[in-house]
């Protein structure tokens, strides 16, 4: 891989870090003892004596702890991808050490493995 596409790939990470941030945000806080995206909706409080009041809240969390869920894994991948970049390991494909093809980095920066692999088992999920 060209410095000049590097540096492509590092923008649009970059760009996708923000947004997965901006919308985690919406959703949620970030521990900082843990590192870890929280749901918020799910404090009860003494304010909350009302049973539907409850129910709400709780549904609200649930909600909002699916969708960081979901935009956890896109944040934790644009990061790990932004390290590599930073190490010089960026598109190489984590399961078999092969480039990772352009067209699947265009389609998703921060795919940390081949078309080949994209569906392997072991990695905690499909990207
Ligand atoms: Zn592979």
């Amino acid at each position: 891989m060209t410095n000049e596409q590097v540096k492509h790939f590092k923008k649009r990470l970059e760009e996708e870090l923000r947004s997965a941030e901006a919308e985690l945000k919406s959703l949620g806080w970030k521990n900082p003892t843990t590192g870890e995206w929280e749901a918020t909706g799910g404090d009860i409080d003494q304010t909350a004596t009302e049973s539907d009041e409850l129910g709400d809240r709780m549904e609200e969390y649930g909600e909002n702890r699916a969708e960081i869920d979901e935009i956890e894994i896109q944040w934790s991948n644009t990061k790990r991808a932004l390290q590599k970049i930073d190490e010089g390991v960026y598109g190489v494909c984590e399961i078999s050490g092969e480039e990772i093809e352009e067209d699947r980095l265009e389609a998703n920066p921060s795919a940390r493995t081949c078309i080949k692999h994209m569906n392997s088992k072991g990695l905690g999920t499909s990207f």
